[in-house]
């Protein structure tokens, strides 16, 4: 584990456990340098200081407990983020997820706390889940490349990090790189810079593994996209995986060449979806057990049913009650979850309104709200209307005739056939779901 790993997870729990104006005050701006159990917090000012010695260092020296560092000695500094000369030269190349190329293998940036263990499976994700265990048992045999593509939060980083993490516990020796699509547009761009191209492409393409997070980012960036098709065919035609992120389907990428999206699709693309309500609480129930704070399944029904958009966001709901039962003294109650979640939920229920759904349809399929609320009947047209209907369905209270009169006064039963209509399209057509999964988290965020 590098030094890096624990104060990114830092970061990772922070942003996720705070309101964003606080994470970015006080969290942010701190450089942290460990050193064995020796942890240093740089921060801007006194008052920063201050602030992290009390409410956030008790976290800070928890999270440090899973990265083994059982009695960390922290020293506090006050310095510039950008000037701090302590920060040893090899920092920069580690984000990257490695070194060089003859230290890589004990720098492969992989975050042992995402495993195949704790990944809770349901319907949302089996198929990803079942596909990535297979990749783990036999990389390079069978799908090749391996794309996993989905909405935010919802578990990709989670999965490839597994797929790393099993195979580097099976084979200790296999050559792993998890990297981060903007960091790859790094080391592209060093390699350039520094005119090292050879040893970029050595090290690359002598990969066991290769795992490449988020690649949408490599969109409109011609010079990656060609050193990624080499790289791409290079592992695969010698049958080393690849295993491929991103936030949709491979076909619907825009700004990438198709003969790279064609190359992604040629192994195995499975999707991961917004979990349901059973998995919802699944999750919860055994996150809350791993932080240490199990909670009974009442208040995980509370909190699943509140919170819906994905998974990321239930985390950041259980580390709010959690740490507020601990500032209270309180025990887990639904009460305390209602308490805690107050300014969450007070945001939730503020409904989803028909003329937002009707707004951001028409902006999403660039038609004006007045032609969806039309009599047209062409496809272009009524397609989304359709997906207008199902989603105002599944986010407001309002009745079918309520909808249906939304809809230029159309009648209940159109309305239950358009949500029957995407209902079954969701699961035919690719494009479709993942339109509906894309309107359907904007609407709820
Ligand atoms: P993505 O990469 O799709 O945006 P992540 O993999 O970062 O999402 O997941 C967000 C958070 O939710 C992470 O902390 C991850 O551990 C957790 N998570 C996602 N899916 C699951 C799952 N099926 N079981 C347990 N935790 C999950
Ligand atoms: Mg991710």
């Amino acid at each position: 584990m590098t030094d890096l790993s624990l104060w990114d997870f830092c970061l990772d729990f922070f942003e996720k456990s705070l309101p964003p104006q606080q994470f970015n005050s006080w969290i942010k701006p701190l450089v942290c340098i460990i050193n064995g159990e020796h942890i240093t917090l740089t921060a801007p000012n006194s008052f920063t200081l201050k602030v992290i010695q009390e409410r956030f260092l008790p976290d800070i020296s928890r999270l440090a407990l899973s990265f083994n560092i059982n009695n960390p000695v922290v020293e506090f500094k006050i310095g510039k983020k950008t000037a701090n000369p302590s920060i040893p030269k090899k920092i920069p190349v580690i984000e990257t997820g490695r070194t060089d190329v003859k230290i890589q293998r004990n720098h492969s940036k992989l975050n042992t706390l995402l495993a195949f263990d704790n990944f809770v499976t349901g319907k949302a994700n089996q198929l990803a889940h079942a596909a990535a265990m297979q990749v783990a048992n036999f990389p390079g045999t069978t799908y090749n490349p391996l794309f996993i593509y989905g909405g935010v939060g919802l578990g990709k980083t989670h999965l490839i990090q597994s797929i790393g993490n099993f195979v580097k516990k099976d084979n200790p020796e296999a050559k792993i790189c998890y990297v981060h699509a903007t960091n790859y547009i790094s080391d592209v761009v060093r390699a350039f810079q520094t005119k090292r191209f050879d040893e970029f492409k050595q090290f690359y393409n002598s990969l066991d593994l290769l795992l490449i997070d988020d690649i949408q980012f490599i969109a409109d960036k011609p010079g990656t996209q060609q050193e990624f098709f080499y790289t791409l065919n290079s592992l695969i035609d010698t049958n080393k995986q690849v295993v491929i992120t991103c936030d949709t389907f491979p076909k619907e990428i825009s700004g990438i060449e198709p003969r790279l999206t064609s190359r992604f699709s040629c192994g195995l693309t499975v999707a991961v979806e917004p979990p349901g309500l059973e998995m919802r609480v699944a999750i919860l129930l055994q996150k809350a057990v791993l932080l240490g704070h199990p909670i009974n399944e009442d208040v995980a029904f509370f909190v699943a049913k509140h919170v819906r958009s994905n998974i990321r966001e239930l985390e950041g709901a259980l580390n709010r009650i959690v740490a507020y039962a601990k500032f209270h003294k309180h025990g887990i109650s639904v009460e305390t979850a209602k308490e805690a979640l107050k300014d969450l939920l007070a945001a939730q229920n503020k409904q989803v309104s028909i003329e937002n759904i009707q707004k951001t349809v028409a902006d999403f399929y660039r038609l004006k709200v007045v032609e969806l609320i039309s009599k047209k009947r062409t496809r272009t047209i009524a397609r989304p209307r359709q997906m207008a209907m199902c989603l105002a369905r599944e986010l407001t209270q309002l009745s079918l005739p309520e909808i249906g009169n939304a809809f230029g006064g159309r009648d209940h039963s159109t309305v239950l056939h358009a949500c029957k209509t995407i209902e079954n399209l969701r699961n035919l057509d690719h494009s479709i779901n993942s339109d509906f999964n894309l309107l359907n988290q904007t609407l709820r965020n």
